[in-house]
């Protein structure tokens, strides 16, 4: 099931997205938080928008899924191919030759104030960066909560999936040593265009692939991944309560601004374009 959030004549609901008709079947009227309908998914409320009319997609503005109550989870150089190209522009602060992959995963987080939806313009911020680059990433949204949860049982723990965008501003990733700087500026988190329900789609063989203006950038599968999603899980909930809601992006493969030499930063009017298969794509401006 592909379950978005969006608003039609100034309401914000909940819906199921039909993608062969390209209707939205809206779930119950008062239903307009995401965390609250994993909550009840998760405690066992079944919800169908089967018999509700539906409404053309084309005719709602589909929002980002969910915006979460707390920071989004992130991991860093967790696709091979990334972790040297990181390395090797000098935006690493600390980077040691050799050491490109770390023996556990690199864990940071952006706040709920990134997230935006699909379409919405992402800010460049020139008054705080000069080199503004785009991450195409699958995320995990999680439904069971869960303390210290073993790889066996990680998947059990997954309502679901969707892409976002790990906008980074390179310059303050570097410059301020820890990247939550770089991360956590306003919009640079583009999120969507929808969940989709983890009985649909197998997370560690997902094609992803990023275009910027029509060219693509970032091409990869997600069994590529250094740190497969049950280990992130793990690694993540080791002493901390992942609770219904949280979001895990996983990392980005090769092929962002900063693999090119000279680098390749984003500039405004530009347009990112991320699709994973299974899920779809999620598209932002930048100015
Ligand atoms: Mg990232």
């Amino acid at each position: 099931m592909k379950v978005a959030r969006f608003v039609v004549d100034q309401k914000t609901l909940l819906g199921v997205v039909d993608e062969a008709t390209n209707v939205i079947h809206p779930l119950d009227d008062h239903l307009s938080n995401m965390t609250d309908l994993i909550r009840f998914s998760v405690s066992g409320f079944t919800f169908d928008a089967k018999g509700r009319p539906g409404i053309s997609l084309s005719e709602v503005k589909l929002l980002a899924p969910i915006v979460p109550d707390r920071n989004i989870f992130c991991v860093g150089k967790n696709y091979f191919e990334h972790a040297k190209e990181f390395a090797g522009s000098g935006f690493e602060a600390g980077a040691v030759k050799g050491k490109e992959i770390d023996p556990y995963p690199a864990i940071f987080s952006k706040p709920p104030s990134t997230v935006v939806g699909p379409g919405a313009v992402v800010e460049m911020h020139p008054e705080a960066t000069q080199a503004v680059d785009y991450e195409a990433e699958l995320a995990v949204i999680i439904g069971q909560s869960g303390r210290n949860i073993p790889e066996s049982e990680a998947l059990r723990h997954v309502w679901g999936y969707t892409i976002v965008n790990d906008v980074t501003a390179r310059d303050r990733q570097r410059n301020h040593k820890q990247w939550l700087a770089g991360k956590a500026l306003d919009t640079f988190c583009p999120m969507g265009p929808w969940i989709v329900t983890a009985d649909e789609v197998d997370g560690s063989n997902l094609d992803i692939e990023c275009t910027v203006n029509g060219e693509l950038r970032q091409k990869a599968n997600t069994n590529d991944l250094i740190f497969e999603i049950p280990q992130l899980i793990a690694a993540i909930s080791a002493g901390l309560t992942l609770r219904p809601g949280d979001v895990i992006a996983t990392g980005t493969p090769a092929g962002v601004g900063i693999g090119f030499t000279p680098p390749r930063f984003l500039v405004s009017g530009d347009r990112v374009e991320i699709t994973i298969s299974g899920i779809g794509s999620l598209s932002n401006s930048f100015a």
